[in-house]
Parts: structure tokens; C-alpha cells; sequence
């Protein structure tokens, strides 16, 4: 079974406080209405995430990028395990966005940053006060839902900008 991949990127916003080396997972089954990762499926050719080409990634961007992420890739955990723990050795922290609600411990243990939950419509994403899902912080064991909020961070500009 091959670990593919649509993209690699670096993010900023994903992880807070880390500049995250990013890697688009194929082979979600979860079917999330609204789900903005459906097009990309259609619309993007993808490759496969080989030993090597991530072994060059780790060392082209260790230093510059303080996390490797993954979106998605728990359907394929024993290779998943494996990149994490390779991410792990080149000094990056890691992070997982599942649209799971839980994962396995086993799992868990390789990952500094979990965000869990699928994408529901009516209640958001990460961004919304009413979302579902919810991002944890494993090493501290607390939830940095509040980084996310547009609103939270609307009104501590303004606070900003009227004193
Ligand atoms: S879990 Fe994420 S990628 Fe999978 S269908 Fe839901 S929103 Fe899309």
C-alpha cells in the first residue's frame, strides 16, 4: 500500500506558534458535506510520498520549519507511525489533523499536536465558535481552540488599536 500525497507545503497558521512542513494526505473516506479537500481530489494529480523524498524534505527543511504535519494519513498507521517518528529524529515537532474523533494511543504517543472531529458544516471548522472539533496541544494536555477563533482575534486587535 503507497502513502500518497496531493502537496507538500509550509503553513503558518495550521499549528500555532510553529511554521509547519506540511503533507496533504490521499484516501479520506469520511465524505464531509462541504468537505474543501473534495475538489483537490478531483482536480490534483497526486504522488506518492516515498522513504526518500521525505528523508530530503526533513533535511532540506530542518531549521527553517519547527513541525511536520499531516493531514489525515491514520488509514495507513503503521507508515504514518514511521514518518512521524523520522520527523521526531530530525528535531520537528508533529502534528495530525484527523477528521476522526479519536485515534489510537499508539498513535498519540508519536504526535505533539492533534486536531480531531470532521468537517461539519453548520457548526464550522476550527475558526468557528460552535465548531466540533477541536485542537489539543498533547505535551501540555490542553486545548488551543482559542488560537483559532477570528472573533477572539478581531477583538484583541481592536483592543490594540483603541489604546
Ligand atoms: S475528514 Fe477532512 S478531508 Fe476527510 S472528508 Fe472530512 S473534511 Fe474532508
Amino acid at each position: 500500500m503507497t502513502f500518497n500525497i496531493f502537496n507538500h507545503e509550509v503553513v503558518i497558521q495550521e499549528v500555532p506558534n510553529e511554521i509547519s512542513l506540511s503533507f496533504s494526505v490521499v484516501g479520506c473516506t469520511l465524505n464531509c458535506p462541504g468537505c474543501s479537500w473534495e475538489g483537490i481530489r478531483k482536480n490534483e494529480p497526486y504522488e506518492e510520498l516515498t522513504d526518500k523524498k521525505y528523508i530530503d524534505l526533513l533535511e532540506k527543511y530542518r531549521g527553517l520549519c519547527s513541525c511536520v504535519l499531516f493531514y489525515g494519513g491514520e488509514w495507513h498507521e503503521e507508515k504514518l507511525k514511521e514518518f512521524l517518528i523520522l520527523a521526531k529524529d530530525y528535531d520537528f515537532k508533529t502534528c495530525l489533523y484527523t477528521g476522526l474523533d479519536e485515534i489510537s494511543l499508539s498513535l498519540m504517543k508519536h504526535l505533539d499536536y492533534l486536531k480531531t472531529g470532521p468537517y461539519i458544516e453548520a457548526m464550522g471548522g476550527l475558526d468557528s465558535a460552535t465548531t466540533n472539533q477541536k485542537f489539543y496541544d498533547l505535551t501540555l494536555k490542553k486545548s488551543l481552540n482559542h488560537y483559532f477563533l477570528k472573533k477572539s482575534i478581531a477583538k484583541e486587535d481592536k483592543v490594540i488599536f483603541d489604546s
